[in-house]
């Protein structure tokens, strides 16, 4: 049977369409973007905002443009402004990459539960009040973060079926900004009317110098962005974690200035 499905309304929300049935919106206050896959066979977030409040709007939000409620979220990295509005989810199957240190690992039965465990809630609500959100809204979404569901060790596809497209490719690239890096990939139409849209989190940031905090490790941020890059190919749309949509040559060169601020070796690796 054919599933009919229509393209979202982007624009009578404000968001912007980046390819057919991927849109994505940019977040007030940290400028932080959010993403939208949706098809016959599903809707994916890509990150759920700063609070729970915020979780609660874009999940009406995308309800409204995807015309079904949301099946999956995927948490980019494990940073407040990504994170904190995941519990509005709490029915979706929420997704996040394993850390590289074991952090998280045993997903949502784990002993600790990594970064999303009481230790990992403490730091972020920390982290976000020293941000500036209010500190009720963050104690809130500390309380009730949602533990992912799944945490993904390297590849991950998603069948959303954007009419005979490709499916939705979730990928661990990192360590770099976080040691819990994912990103999101869209693979573009043969035909060519469709460009391939990368959702990169923080790993590439358009509105701001990239952040490297405490749980960064700067000296694979390059080798990272190398594999988004390939990922994505000279074509692609990049979308940040914060800022405009940017192109490959942006990526690279954002690469080659991490590579010198953290003094390691320019040659991209395979
Ligand atoms: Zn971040």
């Amino acid at each position: 049977m054919k599933v009919t499905w229509e393209e979202p309304r982007w624009d009578d929300l404000g968001w912007e369409r980046l390819a057919a049935g991927v849109g994505r919106c940019r977040l007030p206050v940290w400028d932080c973007t959010v993403g939208l896959v949706t098809g016959p066979g599903g809707a994916l977030l890509i990150d759920a905002g700063s609070s729970l409040a915020e979780g609660a709007r874009l999940r009406l939000e995308a309800q409204k443009l995807a015309g079904r409620r949301v099946d999956f979220v995927a948490l980019t990295h494990p940073h407040f402004d990504h994170v904190f509005g995941a519990a509005a989810f709490a029915g979706a199957h929420v997704l996040a990459a394993e850390g590289t240190d074991g952090a998280g690992a045993g997903g949502a039965g784990g002993a600790t539960g990594g970064e999303f465990g009481r230790a990992g809630r403490e730091a972020l609500c920390a982290d976000a009040v020293r941000n500036g959100l209010d500190v009720r809204a963050a104690e809130e979404a500390a309380d009730t973060l949602v533990v992912p569901h799944r945490r993904i060790r390297a590849d991950l596809t998603v069948d959303i079926e954007l009419g005979d497209g490709p499916k939705v490719l979730l990928r661990t690239v990192g360590p770099g900004h976080t040691r819990n890096d994912l990103v999101v990939v869209v693979p573009g139409a043969d035909d060519g009317d469709d460009p391939t849209v990368v959702f990169c989190g923080d790993l590439v940031e358009e509105s701001g110098e990239p952040q490297a905090g405490p749980d960064a490790v700067p000296s694979h941020w390059p080798t990272a962005l190398d594999r988004v890059l390939s990922l994505g190919g000279e074509n692609a749309l990049y979308v940040p974690g914060h800022g405009a949509v940017v192109d490959a040559a942006f990526v690279r060169a954002q690469r080659d200035t991490l590579a010198t601020r953290f003094g390691v070796s320019r040659e991209p690796v395979d």
